[in-house]
């Protein structure tokens, strides 16, 4: 987003004011030209040759996302079986998937076999239920390498308390389950947690999976996951990517020559595609100063952008319609019956009823947590491509709260309006 003869535009001088008058508000916008930048990031930070990045979609499933995505050479992780069929509608090949799910049934995983993606297991129980009944069917195994990492716990996932992977001190169980059942095991995955920092605390992850991995025959890749954290900010606050690439391509580089065979390495970045990419608009109702606080109250809430109230996240706020006004200290609320704060004591420019606001960041895990609360519409998406603007979902309307809903005959009719 760039100040430009006094509004603000995203590439291709796309004006944001004038998407919100095409539009309306609240409205997700998705700059492509953001994604491919961070795609070409990760990729270029690596100098080893084998290297491929699967999407962790759960950041961002619209299906245009996903076509972008792909376009750029990217393959896709997935962790239901409603995402795997959202990628191959979006034409990404079944090889090109991973499906890695937790504490999901046998019935999801056979639904998955079927389909022909690749399957990454999590737990010893479904691994030999696997075994037994897809011998030939090579499986990914995820481990728990037991290090504490990510931006706070609940997004912490590799640490020895942790519902994820398997520990990495059963490998002697997983191999006794692979003679057993005659199972190939071809790919070997971590995923630590969201928003690591430390470069070494991410190699040290990497280390323990390796180790583990130099025990396992017939690999074809090892996955490392995600995590990578980016400025949420504007402080440059972000996991050093080019750092990363050159110690881990080294360190990876000494694996392969000592397991004997050049393996692919694997990442699945979800945030760090996508997050930046996302801006979304709301606009303000009501400016309503108490005793204390001046609060401006938009048209949104947790039920569109939950992160701040769930992760206690900071998403930087600007006011679009005034950006050269003077600043000023406001709380940002939402309109929901429940106290959903955006952002306290926010210094930005003077915010007078009817300005546009832009919360920044907002592509990973913001228009995919949104509900119904409150029976409120979900917000439309709108996604930039070369210039241009695209509706890439429209907003809900009341058909779509009442849809799914049975009437039964034991009431009157419901009264249409
Ligand atoms: C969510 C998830 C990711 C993506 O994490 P980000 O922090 O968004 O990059 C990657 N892998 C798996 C298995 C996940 O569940």
């Amino acid at each position: 987003m760039k100040l430009q003869n006094g509004t603000y535009h995203l590439s291709g001088n796309v004006a944001l004011n004038e998407l919100v008058e095409k539009y309306g508000c609240p409205l997700y916008v998705y700059d492509s030209e953001v994604i491919k930048r961070q795609y070409n990031k990760l990729k270029d930070a690596f100098t080893y040759k084998k290297i491929k990045l699967n999407y962790a979609c759960k950041a961002l499933t619209n299906i245009n996302i996903l076509k972008y995505v792909r376009s750029l050479g990217a393959g896709l992780d997935c962790v239901s079986v409603q995402e795997v069929k959202l990628g191959l509608m979006a034409g990404y090949a079944p090889e090109d998937i991973l499906y890695t799910p937790n504490c999901i049934s046998m019935d999801e995983i056979e639904e998955c076999v079927g389909l022909g993606v690749k399957i990454n297991i999590d737990n010893t129980s479904i691994l030999e239920q696997f075994g037994h009944q897809f011998p030939d069917y090579p499986v990914c195994v995820r481990i728990n390498p037991h290090i504490m990492a990510g931006g706070n716990t609940k997004i912490s996932t590799g640490h020895i308390d942790s519902k994820f992977g398997i520990s990495v001190y059963q490998m002697p169980l997983v191999k006794r389950i692979i003679k057993a059942t005659g199972l190939r095991v071809n790919g070997m995955h971590m995923h630590t947690g969201s928003e690591i920092l430390d470069v070494d605390v991410y190699l040290r992850g990497a280390d323990i999976l390796l180790n583990a991995a130099m025990d396992f025959d017939g690999l074809d890749y090892i996955d490392l996951g995600s995590g990578f954290k980016v400025s949420y900010k504007n402080d440059g606050i972000e996991t050093d990517i080019k750092e990363l690439g050159s110690k881990l391509t080294e360190r990876f580089e000494e694996f392969c020559e000592a397991y004997g065979k050049e393996l692919t390495l694997e990442f699945e970045p979800g945030k760090y595609l996508v997050s930046e990419a996302g801006l979304f608009l709301v606009k303000v109702n009501v400016v309503k100063q108490t005793v204390s606080t001046v609060f401006a109250g938009v048209d949104s809430g947790l039920n569109h952008l939950i992160r701040p109230m769930f992760y206690d996240a900071y998403h930087e706020i600007s006011n679009i319609s005034n950006p050269e006004g003077k600043k000023r200290i406001y709380t940002v609320v939402g309109y929901i019956c429940e106290t959903d704060t955006f952002g306290v004591n926010r210094k930005i420019p003077e915010v007078r009823e009817g300005d546009i606001l832009a919360f920044q960041n907002a592509g990973a895990y913001c228009y995919m947590m949104s509900s119904n609360y409150n029976s409120r519409f979900r917000p439309a998406e709108v996604m930039i491509y070369e210039g241009k603007d695209y509706l890439i979902r429209k907003r809900e309307t009341m058909d779509d709260i009442i849809k799914n809903q049975i009437e039964h005959e034991i009431f009157e009719p419901a009264i249409q309006i």
